[in-house]
């Protein structure tokens, strides 16, 4: 990415969660994004509570692939293991999990989705996350698949792809 398209996105997110930079140091911890007015962690221009958290709370489901990737991606911002564990495909659901509470998310680019339309059964959804660890900021890169079970989207599986 380029220190130009860089800055543009810093520019016009900055009141809202900004993406990591790599190249930088870690800023300050942010303030955990469970308050329904704060911008939501998934990068969409909706507040937390009229974006992922209407999913987690159950009272929507996400209408796509991307919007559950989204979510997911949310999930692990706000720690909600309960809804990581009921959008996971009931073949691929671990019995639990673990989530690490020193790995910051800073950011989700969605960077290719194939089908999981409202008019699709299968997703693939392609995205980096990044994250701060132990004050080293780094990122995820994953192919993800996504199917519907009775209609909802699931988490089937992913694949992390090189850098
Ligand atoms: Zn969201």
């Amino acid at each position: 990415m380029s220190k130009a398209s860089r800055s543009r996105r810093s520019r016009t997110q900055s009141s809202r969660t900004e993406p990591s930079r790599p190249a930088r140091p870690a800023p300050a911890p942010a303030p955990a994004p469970t308050d329904p007015a704060v911008p939501c962690p998934c990068g969409r221009a909706e507040s937390y509570g009229d974006c992922c958290g209407r999913f987690h709370r159950g009272d929507a489901s996400a209408p796509t692939a991307e919007r559950l990737m989204r979510s997911r991606y949310c999930a692990f911002v706000v720690l909600d293991v309960p809804y990581l564990l009921r959008t996971w495909h009931p073949s691929a659901r671990p019995a639990d999990l673990d989530l690490d509470p020193a790995v910051r998310w800073t950011g989700l680019d969605i960077l290719r989705t194939e089908g999981g339309s409202a008019f699709h059964q299968e997703g693939v959804v392609e995205f980096r996350a990044h994250y701060v660890h132990e004050g080293e900021a780094d990122s995820q890169h994953e192919v993800s698949r996504f199917v519907r079970v009775d209609g909802q989207w699931t988490y089937l599986d992913g694949q992390n792809s090189g850098s």
